[in-house]
């Protein structure tokens, strides 16, 4: 399984990421996709992808963070873009419902996003937060039909679903899914089978009973056994199509399994170099 969106370089982790990122490769994660939100977390984030190699990058600049700056410290980045680390811009987007920056900023930070996806050939993700319309059409101004991406935290409606995978993006579900399963059966239906996702956006979103408190990457299996109860499907067939999805948009390397730990390995291989 494969956690498509994770921030385990926040400061929430500092007191135990590498027990967290232990706990979830012990449980059965295969890979997981580190999603950068400000110009000062790169770093951090590349470290985490260099360190491991079932631990992927995304390079980007959260829309909250929007305006000059941020713009400016975009294009300083640009060069990373080239770390075979690095499997997609972002994460950017827009968000009018918490608004904490301005939509023209928004809407200029993000489409900075959308040309560097294009020129790099690398998919977007993309925060959409009661502004689907808006987003769609800046996908097809300044993607030219040449971007792909994935819809993360998908937060629409079983139209809204539709609309987006018939435009080719991908839709990234957590454990928001968890909270109201009801209300996701019919987004879930609307969802066709080579555009559904698995997500954690650690350290937010934990999935149910305990929806208060830090989210992890190893609760990703409790919100694909959520969505497999949705699907009418096994836990086995959930994983299987979501990882190929992620496969098909962030590329083959993110499923690559590691290696079984040598033998004689006395910390049983659980860190990669
Ligand atoms: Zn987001
Ligand atoms: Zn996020």
């Amino acid at each position: 399984m494969i956690d498509t969106h994770a921030h385990l370089h926040l400061p929430d982790f500092d007191g135990d990421r590498d027990r967290v990122i232990a706990r979830a490769f012990a449980l059965g994660l295969d890979a997981l996709i580190e999603i950068n939100i400000s110009a000062g977390g790169w770093p951090a984030v590349k470290r985490l992808a260099e360190a491991d190699a079932r631990i992927h990058a995304t390079l980007g600049i959260h829309p909250h963070e929007a305006g000059p700056e941020a713009l400016r410290a975009l294009a300083g980045l640009e060069g990373e873009l080239a770390s075979e680390r690095v499997v997609a811009v972002g994460e950017t987007g827009l968000d009018a419902a918490r608004g904490r920056a301005p939509r023209e900023e928004q809407v200029a930070l993000c489409a900075a996003h959308i040309g560097l996806a294009r020129e790099a050939r690398l998919p977007l993700v993309l925060h959409c937060r009661e502004a689907f319309p808006e987003l769609l059409r800046l996908l097809d101004l300044e993607g030219r039909g040449a971007v792909r991406g994935v819809f993360h935290c998908f937060s629409g409606g079983a139209g809204e679903a539709r609309e987006i995978a018939a435009r080719g993006f991908h839709m990234g579900f957590g454990g928001g899914v968890t909270y109201a399963p009801e209300r996701w059966r019919p987004v879930l239906a609307a969802v066709p089978a080579g555009r559904l996702l698995l997500e954690t956006d650690a350290p937010f979103l934990r999935p149910a009973p305990d929806r208060r408190g830090r989210n992890e990457p190893a609760f990703l299996f409790r919100t694909a056994a959520a969505i497999a109860r949705l699907l009418g499907l096994s836990e086995e067939e959930t994983e299987a199509r979501a990882d190929a999805n992620a496969a098909d948009l962030f590329g083959p390397s993110v499923i690559r399994r590691s290696p079984p730990a040598p033998a004689d390995s006395p910390d049983g291989g659980a860190a990669s170099p």
